[in-house]
């Protein structure tokens, strides 16, 4: 049968326009349908305005520091509306970039909400078209539980576009984006709290990295609240906030903001006219080459809910572009050794296994850990410390983990992430030259375990 397109790509994120580039690239007929905005979740309240608002809370500390050095500055007024505004007008300029990178790489773009009739047709703006596989890569969404009050809170969704900076801001939730949101929100002068059900916050990453986030951030002020959790949330006759606490206690706040996990987004999609499964956690279930149980129909991104990380999205929609079209270069995406970081301040940059899954693994581990006080802080009265730790395999000598908190963070690790990739072992560390005078250095020159 002859189709309208080879692919249809449902979503045009991260994962859904490398893609369809790719495919268009090896020759495919291909479609993308996008709903809301083109370069999806990270482009547009994700990532990259995420980054841009972490940059703008940055500079109250660098305006606080410059006196080590010399400067007098001025009297310091931020403007909420204008950091916005100029954020926007930078996500337009971006939105363009990626309407040409579609439009230029011969893909036919449908603006509008896609819903799949059968397997092989998708209904878009009341038209019909057919193709060979049609791909999902429609994405996530906030999830707030349903407390009483919930409609009074916000998710990361809102927060891109506030109206004005609120005074009292809580935040819910331990992950990302509320441990990146509440430095946004503490660095830009709003009194934060930060309130997380579980002992200490961003479970998964390594025990240090937690522990002396969590100091630095008391240091800097910002009110952590762990196992603490929102009963309910009253609107006041004054517009404010009243949180309360499962344990009774009470917060007065300008703004609740909930980051507590992410949904596969699969409204009004169609699934029902399929063969597709979801699985445990309601996201889609597909095998390792991205196939669901609809022969079809693939998926990818963060509606699979496997890691949600835009780079993630972006080795997947490659590898179901050249699977499909290209298979002579097909390479299966090897999610070992994803680097990541938190761009909280200070940030953390992460690759490979924490100390503690190191050990459940079964390895005998050698710990490599190092603290001190950057030396651009030291003509300032700012008490902040960076941690580096190494997770090294005591009988193969290869390091199992790179872990930082500190400044730049994110940008060291990216170069980490490359030596443990290629199996570096911490003898290859030590043989390495350092920059110096930099922090990256300490990463090479660490010799002592902190457990031997
Ligand atoms: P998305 O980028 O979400 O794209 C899905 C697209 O599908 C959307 O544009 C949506 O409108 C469209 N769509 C949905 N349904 C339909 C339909 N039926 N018809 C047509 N179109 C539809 N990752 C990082 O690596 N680094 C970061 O710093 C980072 N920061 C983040 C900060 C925040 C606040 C958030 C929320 C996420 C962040 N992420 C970050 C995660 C990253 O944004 C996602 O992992 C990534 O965007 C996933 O890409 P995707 O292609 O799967 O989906
Ligand atoms: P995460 O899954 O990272 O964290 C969710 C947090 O909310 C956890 O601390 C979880 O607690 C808590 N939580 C979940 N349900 C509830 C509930 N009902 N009540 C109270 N707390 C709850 O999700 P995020 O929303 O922060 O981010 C989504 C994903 O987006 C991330 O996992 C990441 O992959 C991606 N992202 C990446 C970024 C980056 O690369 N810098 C930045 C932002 C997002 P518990 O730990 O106890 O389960």
């Amino acid at each position: 049968m002859a189709y309208d397109f080879d692919l249809y790509v449902i979503g045009a994120g991260s994962g859904g326009v490398r893609a369809a580039r790719f495919a268009a690239g090896f020759g495919a007929k291909v479609a993308v349908a996008e709903s809301r905005y083109l370069g999806g979740t990270c482009v547009n309240v994700g990532c990259v305005p995420k980054k841009l608002l972490v940059y703008g809370a940055h500079f109250a500390e660098d305006f606080e520091q410059s006196s080590g050095f010399g400067w007098t500055p001025g009297e310091a007024k931020f403007d909420w509306a204008t950091l916005i505004a100029n954020k926007d007008r930078e996500i337009n300029r971006l939105n363009g970039i990626y309407r040409n990178l579609l439009v230029n790489s011969g893909v036919t773009l449908h603006e509008g909400h896609a819903r799949i009739v059968d397997p092989n047709t998708v209904e878009i703006n009341g038209e019909r078209y057919t193709a060979k596989n049609i791909l999902i890569a429609t994405g996530g969404w906030p999830q707030i539980p349903e407390i009483p009050g919930h409609e009074h809170a916000i998710s990361s969704n809102q927060a891109f576009f506030l109206k004005e900076l609120p005074k009292r801001v809580v935040v819910v939730g331990g992950g990302y984006i509320a441990v990146e949101f509440a430095g946004i929100f503490h660095g830009l002068g709003a009194e934060t709290t930060l309130l997380y059900r579980g002992e200490l916050f961003l479970r998964g990453f390594d025990g240090s990295v937690r522990k002396h986030l969590q100091e630095e951030l008391t240091k800097r002020g910002m009110n952590l609240q762990f196992n603490s959790d929102i009963e309910r949330i009253d609107k006041q006759s004054d517009g404010s906030l009243k949180v309360t606490l499962k344990d009774g206690r009470e917060l007065e706040a300008d703004c609740v903001f909930y980051a507590t996990g992410r949904r596969p987004m699969l409204d009004n999609l169609g699934l029902e006219n399929t063969g597709v499964k979801l699985d445990k956690k309601g996201f889609i279930e597909v095998d390792e080459q991205y196939q669901t149980a609809e022969p079809s129909i693939l998926a990818l991104g963060d509606v699979i809910g496997r890691v949600q990380l835009t780079p993630v999205a972006l080795a997947e929609g490659m590898a179901v572009a050249r699977r499909l079209f290209k298979p002579e270069q097909y390479r299966p995406v090897d999610y070992k050794m994803i680097p990541t970081a938190v761009f909280s301040l200070p940030n953390i940059g992460t690759v490979g296994l924490s100390e503690e899954e190191a050990r459940e693994a079964g390895h005998e581990v050698q710990i490599f850990e190092s603290r001190f006080r950057p030396m651009k802080l030291t003509l300032t009265d700012c008490q902040e410390r960076t941690l580096m730790k190494l997770v090294v395999d005591a009988k193969t000598d290869k390091v199992l983990g790179c872990h930082m908190v500190g400044p730049d963070a994110g940008e060291i690790v990216q170069g980490l992430a490359i030596a443990l990739k290629a199996g570096a072992t911490k003898r290859d560390f030590d043989e390495t030259i350092g920059v110096h005078p930099t922090a990256a250095e300490e990463f090479v020159t660490m010799r002592t375990p902190v457990n031997a």
